[in-house]
């Protein structure tokens, strides 16, 4: 059993103070820090402080962030324009289609995508190529018996994916989690469903789609049983 602590969207609350000891690793899905905070990035204060211990203050980070206990994997959200806490640079950044391996048979894939404001935010041609270099390294790296957990800010547009949704999902992004069957797709941004979770059955398989929030999910993931699910 594999077990990953499952965060997004912190913008809108501070981080957890606590990771559960138990997880294997940390998924992060994107937006951080608010992208409109980042201008306090000017204010004299933050030059006192330092800008990297004011960026991990402003965006929440539990102290003695980051830890060389856990490895974190992060995609970029359209807030994430920036990286002054050198949150994504410490982490393993995904945001590019990239697929690294996370343990015995699993893998990891990431979708992130930011622009030049805050509120630029990716059309289907933006994602598209991200999801292709999935695809090839998919092909090429996975073995028969491996399993993919597939991080994505932005929410795939597939059945099951909760309703709330819906009105931001990716149809590129929902074309690849049918092709791939990932047991597990952590995302963001959909606001409206921060905490939720839904299920893709089928016909052999099950994805579970979940969408963390900033108080973060615990998942157990069993790749040679093909299993993923919320530990209560
Ligand atoms: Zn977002």
């Amino acid at each position: 059993m594999f077990y990953l602590f499952a965060l997004t969207d912190t913008h809108c609350a501070p981080w957890p103070p606590m990771v559960p000891s138990v997880a294997d690793a940390g998924l992060f899905a994107g937006d951080l820090i608010d992208g409109r905070v980042l201008r306090r990035f000017t204010e004299p204060f933050i030059r006192e402080a330092g800008v990297a211990k004011a960026a991990i203050r402003l965006a929440g980070l539990p102290d003695g962030w980051p830890s060389d206990d856990m490895p974190w994997f992060a995609v970029r959200g359209n807030h994430d324009v920036a990286d002054p806490s050198g949150f994504f640079s410490l982490a393993t950044d995904l945001s590019k289609g990239a697929v690294c391996r996370l343990g015995e048979r699993l893998f990891v894939a990431g979708i992130g995508w930011c622009g030049e404001y805050f509120s630029d935010l990716p059309r289907e041609l933006d994602l598209e190529p991200i999801c292709e270099s999935i695809r090839r390294q998919s092909l090429r790296l996975l073995g028969h018996r491996d399993r993919l957990v597939l991080l994505s800010h932005y929410p795939p547009l597939v059945e099951g994916t909760p309703t709330a949704a819906e009105r931001c999902a990716y149809a590129c992004i929902g074309q690849l989690v049918r092709e791939l069957n990932p047991l597990a797709v952590v995302f963001g941004h959909a606001h409206e469903c921060l905490g939720q979770s839904g299920r893709m059955i089928g016909h052999d398989t099950t994805t579970l789609l979940v969408c963390p929030g900033p108080t973060g999910a615990l998942l157990a993931v069993d790749a040679a049983l093909g299993t993923a699910a919320i530990v209560p």
